[in-house]
């Protein structure tokens, strides 16, 4: 078990300390956003006319002491920290779930950051990556500076490598990283490149996971852990209406299933396609489930 405290209480944490956690879904589409650019599709064209907005999928989660965690890092995150009013000097910590570029291709914004380039560094940001995401990204991002060549730690972020099932701790709140098989069902089974997903634990008792790009096989293992830990809040992924075949992602009936199986207090659907239904479709097919419509800029306290 690793433990990390990477950031000391200061004079506005104190002031600002209360009991809960808060977490913010920065963004609830998939990889095309809704409406997708351009597209003509009935799920594009009720969104543009409903004023619907999916962007990228990303979460915020603020812990008790005020210090804030980033999950995933998409091309819109300075966007979208502006917008839903993140305090981004508050940010301590950045998970990653995998290597897509939805997910990671923001990422630049924290790799490019160091004294040369202008920035004032306080303290380093803890990466939290799995390690085949972090060869993957980092050859992308980095300006074409080899992976194996450039150095891991810089003054503006720490790498923490992160496996499947091995808890981590930011400032006491435990972290499990679960495995969704999502890039695994992508290479049709045989990828060894990990897709986490995050279980946080919250001391006060609501527990929140967060499970987007999952495939709707998820492995037994994130099953019954998931099982053993009471949910608070589950945000699952619901890419599309139906799919006949393991895409890597959850269909409607597999949502539906999941709600079923593992009995969260509260359910949201997140990471949503325009190969979905409409919104007024969608979320009355989950309504009588008790499974509710996320939107970019939910705020969820638990
Ligand atoms: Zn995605
Ligand atoms: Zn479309």
């Amino acid at each position: 078990m690793q433990v990390y405290h990477p950031v000391c209480l200061t004079d506005y944490h104190l002031e600002h300390i209360y009991d809960g956690m808060k977490v913010t879904l920065l963004g609830t589409g998939a990889d095309h956003c809704i409406p997708a650019f351009r597209c003509a599709c009935p799920v594009c064209r009720d969104a543009r006319k409903r004023g619907v907005n999916r962007q990228n999928s990303a979460a915020s989660v603020k812990l008790p002491t005020g210090e804030i965690i980033l999950i995933d890092m998409p091309p819109q995150i300075m966007m979208m920290l502006r917008r839903y009013n993140i305090a981004d000097d508050r940010i301590s910590s950045v998970l990653v779930t995998h290597k897509h570029g939805d997910h990671t291709l923001g990422l630049r914004y924290l790799f490019h950051g160091s004294e040369k380039k202008g920035f004032t560094v306080e303290e380093p940001v803890n990466l939290f990556i799995p390690n085949s995401t972090y060869k993957a990204v980092s050859k992308k991002l980095l300006s074409g500076r080899n992976y194996d060549l450039f150095p891991e730690q810089t003054d503006y972020y720490r790498i923490k490598f992160i496996k499947a099932y091995e808890k981590f701790i930011i400032s006491g709140i435990e972290i499990i990283p679960l495995e969704t098989g999502h890039l695994k069902a992508k290479a049709g089974g045989n990828a060894e490149e990990e897709s986490f997903g995050f279980l946080i634990k919250n001391p006060g008792g609501n527990n929140f996971a967060y499970l987007l790009d999952a495939s709707m096989n998820l492995p037994d293992k994130t099953m019954s852990l998931l099982k053993k830990e009471p949910i608070g809040c589950l945000v699952l992924d619901c890419t599309y209406s139906h799919t006949t075949m393991d895409s890597g992602h959850f269909d409607v009936d597999g949502v539906i299933k999941i709600k079923e199986e593992l009995k969260p207090e509260k359910m949201f659907v997140s990471h949503i396609s325009h190969k979905n239904m409409t919104f007024k479709e969608l979320s009355e097919s989950l309504s009588k489930y008790f499974i509710e419509m996320s939107y970019d800029g939910l705020e969820i306290d638990l």
